[in-house]
């Protein structure tokens, strides 16, 4: 009798042995970017330019200036097939709806916090599983923002745990934005995650994903116990999902030899 194989994402340790190697990563911008904190930049211009399109930074916002309407094209010059939905879309935040609101998924200590999202939103919120993260966002790389209150909730917890329905989360986001984290997903639970994130929306709302590319299918990390996905497999997870697919472009601009990066916009279907 053949011996049952037990798939990585089965593995009863999948999610504890992530947490084991997160607790060795220095709370660091250089350890958020595995060793390479020169990406902070290029990753940080190409997500604010990605953004544009569909969220008005506020008034006060550093992004307008950084955002250059005349170079809002699509990073890889062709751009996807979709963008012509894009242009269609009123742009976040809805008029009536607000101030604008953002959470930061799988936050870290907070960089992308610090270094997008707070430049094109008038709040963040932020949600990530180490505790020894979170502590350092709330008392050094973040203390300011909490204190001037444009961030305010930083919670300790796993996506494949986060809660929006019933919550203080239930519609509260123009944006929920997902940056190399959801690897650490199983497909089941971040098909839920999806699910869930939908009621944690404003009506209008939209969910950007940045997340490495694997070539073909996925590409197993045992070290630390995730899971790189092929744009086609991404892709299959959000139509399971139920999300629209707005855009997408490729981050450019980084070392090669990395995973292709790869930005997606993305609407709960109605
Ligand atoms: N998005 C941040 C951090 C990337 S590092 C940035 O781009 O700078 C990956 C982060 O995901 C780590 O902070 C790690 O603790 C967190 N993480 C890993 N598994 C997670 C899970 N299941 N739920 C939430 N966060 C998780």
């Amino acid at each position: 009798m053949a011996i049952p194989v037990i798939e990585p994402t089965e593995s009863p340790t999948w999610y504890t042995d992530a947490e084991k190697y997160w607790d060795t990563v220095p709370a660091t911008i250089n350890g958020m970017l595995g060793g390479l904190g020169q990406l902070a930049r290029p990753d940080a211009v190409s997500s604010l330019r990605f953004l544009s399109e569909f969220v008005t930074p506020p008034t006060s916002s550093t992004a307008s200036s950084i955002i250059n309407p005349s170079n809002t094209k699509s990073e890889s010059g062709s751009g996807s097939g979709s963008a012509a939905v894009s242009t269609k879309r009123q742009k976040l935040p809805l008029p009536g709806s607000g101030p604008s609101r953002v959470l930061d998924c799988g936050a870290g200590i907070g960089r992308v916090t610090k270094q997008v999202l707070i430049k094109a939103f008038d709040h963040v919120d932020l949600v990530e599983n180490s505790a020894l993260f979170v502590k350092q966002a709330k008392e050094e790389y973040l203390k300011s923002e909490i204190e001037s209150g444009k961030v305010g909730e930083v919670r300790c917890s796993g996506l494949q745990n986060v809660m929006f329905e019933g919550t203080d989360w239930e519609r509260r986001f123009d944006v929920i934005w997902c940056q190399w984290v959801l690897g650490h997903l199983t497909d089941d639970d971040l098909v839920a995650f999806f699910n869930r994130c939908k009621k944690g929306l404003k009506q209008g709302g939209m969910i950007f994903i940045k997340e490495n590319n694997a070539k073909v299918g996925i590409v197993i990390d045992e070290e630390d116990s995730s899971m790189t996905r092929s744009d086609q497999v991404w892709k299959e997870i959000f139509a399971k999902s139920g999300l629209r697919l707005l855009r997408d472009d490729v981050q450019k601009g980084f070392p090669s030899g990395l995973f292709a990066v790869k930005m997606y916009a993305l609407e709960p279907m109605p």
